[in-house]
């Protein structure tokens, strides 16, 4: 058994109660989002630079062009009105278009009128179970396979139906679900976000959540041999380990740490060996303590991180991220009641404490400039896959984040996260064209992203995914009105681009 520490260690921060909830989550002032240094200063490894996909299917001569947008770019810039042009995968140019009236007549290019809308990267999410069924998880080591892989799939297509374009794996129910359904991400067979993949999570004997979703291991020797098994058997490219409890598991408190530390050095050196990136369920101190001291990259919750905790994560806040999954906490408090679970048994749990204990320590570590990012662990029955923003509001209510910051820290702070922030998460020239047109000012009200009818476009890749139907309107006079011109890309004659009918699986 790894080391246990039922009493919280002793906190120095301001604490925050439920009453302290913020209301007003408009833009206050127009203060620069202080995140943005935050992410600028990351010094990842870049020994543990991930596998570099890419997502087939774009025409190298498929031209785009959105006209009269606000362009929110992720930059820390406030958004400015103009023009964007993507050529094939990548945006080309932005604010100012070159030969704007000459791409507007030409037949081949597909334009779509912003009339102020915003423009903006495409959403990233960092904890993401794509194999979660949105019910019971219980159930889910008994789900067939069959039906398994088309549950992962659908919650796929759902991320990219909700405007989000990257995402990061936070463990998978079966062991090569979120693998099989990358590669048919990448190789353009199904929607889906940029995904990097992640296996079933590694926990003790006595240490799981849900025994059936979960790769049991048990001392150093066990745990390299399950971290290779998920690298090279598998093909993840992130590894998971389940360190502390869950207060809904009766008999696991979130304030255990189940792992040693011979345990978790042994999963990280592994991992790390194969430059693949260690992420861990730690909601536990000793549990927080251990992943900084043994360098996890990825520390999700980090609920009862004390000021020992605090002081060592200011310390190494260039190469860390936490990704507190804060909608479980909130969902789980005070939502999860015609699901069976009540108000009064999840306060009994200890779930309202903990999320006002987690809430004041990650005020903390904003203030402290270490990069905290949106991503929820969605996909249980009260945290329905689809309703992903919402950690967005979470980030402006409950965290003291700006609208902008929030945003910030879900386009370019995930981009980092997915360590390719020179290319991903921002509206600038050279990178990818991931992005979504929004009907709405999300500085004004950062709940318009949950709104799916408000995301009028999505794009990934320099793809249309989505234009709804406005986008198509056309004037009885015969004069286009709005959106784009429907009648013109008939004339567009590119050579189909076909994927191979026999792939490797
Ligand atoms: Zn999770």
């Amino acid at each position: 058994m790894g080391s246990t520490a039922r009493v919280p260690g002793a906190v120095s921060w301001e604490p925050w109660t439920i009453a302290d909830i913020k209301t007003d989550i408009k833009e206050t002032g127009k203060s620069f989002p202080r995140n943005v240094a935050y992410i600028d200063n990351l010094k990842l490894d870049p020994e543990l630079q991930p596998t570099q996909y890419q997502l087939t299917g774009t025409h190298p001569e498929s031209t785009i062009l959105i006209t009269d947008v606000k362009i929110l770019d992720s930059t820390g810039r406030e958004p400015y009105r103009g023009d964007v042009l993507i050529r094939g995968e990548k945006i080309v140019a932005v604010g100012q278009v070159p030969n704007k009236d000459d791409l507007q007549k030409d037949p081949r290019v597909r334009v779509f009128n912003g009339k102020g809308r915003t423009l903006m990267s495409g959403l990233g999410d960092g904890h993401t179970h794509f194999t979660w069924n949105g019910g019971d998880l219980a159930r889910l080591g008994e789900l067939g396979v069959e039906e398994h892989v088309l549950l992962t799939v659908k919650s796929a297509q759902c991320f990219l139906d909700s405007g989000y374009t990257m995402c990061f794996g936070a463990a998978s129910a079966k062991d090569r679900l979120d693998v099989v359904v990358r590669d048919a991400i990448n190789a353009g067979d199904v929607p889906g976000p940029r995904y990097m993949a992640n296996g079933r999570e590694i926990a003790k004997p006595d240490g799981d959540l849900v025994a059936g979703i979960t790769a049991f291991a048990e001392g150093a020797e066990e745990m390299r041999r399950t971290v290779r098994r998920h690298i090279v058997d598998f093909g993840v490219d992130n590894v998971k380990l389940s360190m502390s409890g869950e207060e809904i598991c009766d008999a696991r408190s979130a304030q255990d740490c189940f792992f040693t530390d011979e345990e978790t050095a042994a999963a990280v050196d592994e991992a790390h060996k194969y430059k693949k990136r260690v992420c861990a369920h730690a909601r536990a101190r000793d549990s927080v303590t251990q992943c900084i001291k043994h360098g996890v990259d990825v520390i999700f919750h980090g609920s009862y991180v004390d000021d020992e905790g605090m002081e060592m994560l200011e310390q190494t806040k260039h190469r860390q991220f936490i990704v507190p999954a804060i909608n479980w906490l909130w969902a789980t408090s005070f939502e999860a009641e015609a699901f069976g679970y009540s108000h009064e048994a999840a306060e009994k749990a200890g779930y309202k404490k903990e999320l006002e204990i987690a809430v004041a320590g990650l005020r903390e570590m904003h203030r402290r400039g270490i990069v905290v990012l949106p991503g929820g662990d969605y996909g249980f029955a009260w945290t329905p896959h689809g309703t992903y923003a919402r950690d967005l509001e979470h980030f402006v209510k409950l965290l003291d984040f700006t609208p902008h910051e929030a945003i910030i820290a879900a386009t370019a702070g995930v981009a980092a996260l997915l360590m390719r922030g020179d290319e991903l998460g921002k509206i600038q020239p050279g990178y990818y064209a991931d992005c979504i047109l929004v009907n709405g000012d999300p500085l004004e009200d950062i709940t318009v992203l949950q709104d799916h009818s408000k995301l009028d476009v999505i794009i990934i890749n320099g793809r249309v995914h989505k234009a709804g139907r406005k986008e198509y309107i056309v004037d009885t006079s015969g004069a286009l009105t709005t959106g784009v011109q429907s009648t013109k890309h008939l004339e567009v004659d590119y050579p189909e681009m076909k994927p191979a009918m026999q792939k490797a699986y």
